[in-house]
């Protein structure tokens, strides 16, 4: 693979008027504002918190077992990516597989709480600039910092030394259409999400950085440049995209942002570019500036069967209902449950299952809310799904190509770089379920299982 070019990236990051528009994509109805009455809540400690062990790269070691006592914010598994830590102070009551959004089974690590809450003694803030690159990601892995946009990949892997890096992107622009969590934390902790930003960009080597927020974000595009100007940095500019679906996704927003497209099968390091999320660079701010490592995350609990919707601070491993209590209950019978947002969640049987590092949101859905399944009808190959698709497939022809079962047509057509945003089922007349089937084959070819 070429080496990228070390050309500075595109030089109009302070405030652009012009939102960059992709000619993909889709403009979803949104209910953000729902959920934005508030300011972001604190979430009552949980009785009980059920702490995944796992994330994107595989699963800490435990280093607890039932019966110990721990403290919040005390290491309760080991890994040299991305630490786990207690959220809460309390006992050990199970380490074993449990259930969390999306996953039949993950290791989990189970603590019942006592009071008072003490914290780990060990936590202690560090100051960056007396630290090496290396040692900086590697502070990142000991605070279980992992990406917060939901993909759970570990910050610290993203910060490795390797290629030349040209530019930080900070991922603001929060696509999904009823998800505003990333949205009210840079409203409210801007100078945190700037100074996470820098402390990731000393640990990449560069002096760039862009923050992108979407076009209807003018509250957090004003909150971040206000404190831009206040500290007269100018390494850090702002870009604003179109609020289309998924304009955030990693991809689609560096080829909205530079002109420039991650090679398939590649990485956005490929081309200069590292992406992290807003949520994740308040988080490395947090643990430099306190010492506390990633016990808690920013849920936005939404929908129509929700009482009173908001954002929410919750400990890692508090029961989603806590949070559907914290949020004033139901209204009205929840129809759907979802952890995500309509276009990417992921259905639940109901909500006690766990905060994990990946949940963003909370969906409780009233009936009528969101569509029902429909019956699938055969392809009229009216090409609505290509229009959307931002990877620029051809979902028609992948559908094709499963249907008759041809793995060298599906690696043609590039179905590894379809990024499941559910685009092309969203807008398919015949109501056919593109995406499950896609993220089935992608997730078969990954295992080594698949045709
Ligand atoms: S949108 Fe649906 S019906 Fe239209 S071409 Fe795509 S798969 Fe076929
Ligand atoms: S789910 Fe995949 S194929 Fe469908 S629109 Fe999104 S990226 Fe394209």
């Amino acid at each position: 693979m070429a080496e990228p070019s070390t050309a500075a990236p595109p030089a109009a990051w302070t405030y652009d008027p012009r939102p960059r528009r992709p000619d993909w994509g889709l403009y979803a109805p949104t209910l953000k504002l729902a959920s934005m009455g508030h300011p972001i809540r604190q979430a009552p400690l949980p009785a009980e918190a059920v702490i995944p062990l796992g994330h994107a790269r595989g699963s800490a070691r435990p280093l607890v077992s039932p019966g110990d006592h721990v403290l919040t914010g005390q290491p309760v598994g080991s890994d040299a990516a991305a630490a786990v830590h207690a959220s809460i102070t309390g006992t050990v009551v199970a380490v074993e597989p449990r259930p969390v959004p999306g996953q039949a089974a993950m290791p989990c690590v189970v603590l019942r709480r006592t009071d008072p809450e003490h914290f780990w003694p060990d936590l202690a803030a560090a100051d960056p600039a007396r630290l090496a690159p290396e040692e900086i990601a590697a502070h990142i892995a000991a605070g279980g910092i992992v990406g917060l946009g939901g993909a759970l990949f570990p910050t610290a892997v993203k910060l490795q030394p390797g290629r030349a890096i040209r530019a930080l992107v900070i991922n603001g622009a929060e696509c999904e259409p009823w998800i505003s969590c990333d949205e009210m934390l840079l409203r409210e902790r801007a100078a945190s999400v700037i100074r996470g930003t820098r402390i990731m960009m000393r640990a990449l080597g560069t002096q760039r950085a862009v923050i992108a927020v979407e076009a209807d974000m003018p509250e957090a595009r004003v909150a971040l440049a206000d404190r831009l100007q206040a500290e007269a940095d100018d390494h850090i500019g702002i870009a604003v995209v179109t609020a289309k679906y998924p304009a955030g996704g990693e991809r689609q927003l560096i080829e909205l942002l530079t002109g420039e497209q991650v090679p398939s099968g590649g990485l956005p390091r490929d081309i200069g570019y590292v992406c992290q999320n807003a949520g994740t660079a308040a988080a490395v701010a947090d643990l430099f500036d306190t010492g506390r490592p990633l016990i808690s995350r920013i849920v936005t609990v939404t929908g129509g069967a929700i009482s009173a919707p908001g954002n929410f601070e919750a400990r890692i491993g508090t029961p989603l209902a806590d949070l559907v209590a914290a949020a004033g209950g139901y209204s009205v019978t929840a129809q759907r449950l979802l952890m995500g947002g309509p276009m990417m969640g992921i259905a639940l049987a109901d909500a006690s299952l766990p905060v994990t590092r990946a949940t963003n949101c909370l969906v409780a859905a009233a009936a009528g809310e969101l569509a029902p399944p429909q019956p699938e009808l055969p392809c009229i190959r009216c090409g609505e799904c290509v229009q959307v698709c931002p990877a620029r497939l051809l979902p028609n022809e992948l559908l094709g190509a499963l249907v008759r079962g041809d793995a060298a047509a599906l690696a043609e057509l590039g179905l590894a770089d379809c990024i499941e945003c559910g685009s092309c089922d969203y807008v398919c007349p015949s109501a056919i379920a593109l995406t499950p089937r896609f993220a089935a084959a992608r997730a078969a070819a990954t295992s080594g299982t698949g045709r």
